[in-house]
């Protein structure tokens, strides 16, 4: 098995030059001379065929594993974009999975929708009576500007083009729309310090299904690019309508861990709020 080329340049600011970062038998991840994305040069052909269907009949229990405790989180997050779109009527979550966002939309008296390339994760969502549609993030089966908020968590890494993904987004998002988007962070110390240590880049465990790793920098050059204004980064997000005795701590409290996080390199998702702008 010999190795292919992957990304021939880097998938966000198109830059040519690139500096090796690691390599293995089966992949090899670079770093971007231009924007400092890390992504993943070249790669043994057949490595992640098949991966669809068969990663969530694999891990079908890690899935409804800590539903509650999952649901709760996506509450939260969704309450992030609630603060950019407050009037928001219809959620869709791309890459839903066992839907969990679909249901914390649900309890937010939300209208939700779920997107999943995998038919047996679509399958799930009906099953629990949630509206669930086919799709990738390239293509997704929902009218021009017919959505208030998207949640894109744990898929951007995913694709084989993150930016036609992005824009993709902002195609079925209406003006004021906003997206949550959630990737591992490029800055944690596993991966910028001692990329041979963590879970990302071996070719058994992440590496096969990851291609890009963004950091904020990158992220947000990213989502600039398809048009979109950074409105959050992280968890510390004010609800100025929440109450505040009970908002105020709770506002403090994200806000010192993820300054901590990022300072320590100890971050180990990225979390960031935006929004398509109003006027076009
Ligand atoms: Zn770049």
């Amino acid at each position: 098995m010999s190795r292919r080329p992957f990304f021939t340049a880097c998938p966000v600011c198109e830059c040519h030059v690139r500096a090796p970062l690691i390599e293995f038998p089966e992949l090899v991840y670079v770093r971007c001379g231009g924007c400092g994305l890390i992504y993943k040069s070249e790669q043994v052909e057949r490595l992640g065929v098949g991966y669809e269907d068969e990663y969530f009949k694999y891990n079908r229990a890690g899935f409804l594993k800590r539903w509650a405790h999952r649901v709760r989180k996506c509450m939260r997050q969704l309450r992030d974009c609630l603060v950019v779109t407050p009037d928001a009527k219809v959620v869709v979550d791309v890459g839903c999975s066992a839907g969990y966002v679909l249901e914390a939309g649900r309890r937010l008296g939300l209208e939700p929708i779920g997107v999943d390339i995998s038919q047996f994760a679509v399958g799930l969502c009906r099953e629990k009576g949630f509206r669930a549609e086919l799709g990738s993030l390239s293509s997704i089966p929902l009218a021009d500007e017919s959505v208030d908020i998207v949640t894109l968590k744990h898929t951007l890494e995913h694709v084989p083009d993150p930016l036609a993904g992005l824009k993709e987004l902002f195609r079925i998002l209406r003006p004021g729309g906003s997206v949550l988007i959630v990737v591992p962070d490029a800055d944690k110390w596993k991966i910028a310090l001692m990329p041979r240590v963590g879970r990302d880049l071996r070719p058994e465990l992440r590496g096969w299904q990851h291609h890009v790793y963004f950091s904020s920098s990158t992220l947000r050059l990213a989502l600039a690019r398809c048009g979109f204004e950074v409105m959050h980064e992280d968890k510390a997000v004010f609800r100025r309508n929440a109450n505040p005795i009970v908002e105020w701590p709770r506002f403090a409290m994200y806000w010192v861990t993820s300054k901590l996080g990022r300072l320590l390199r100890l971050r180990r998702e990225l979390h960031v709020v935006s929004r398509k702008p109003m006027m076009g």
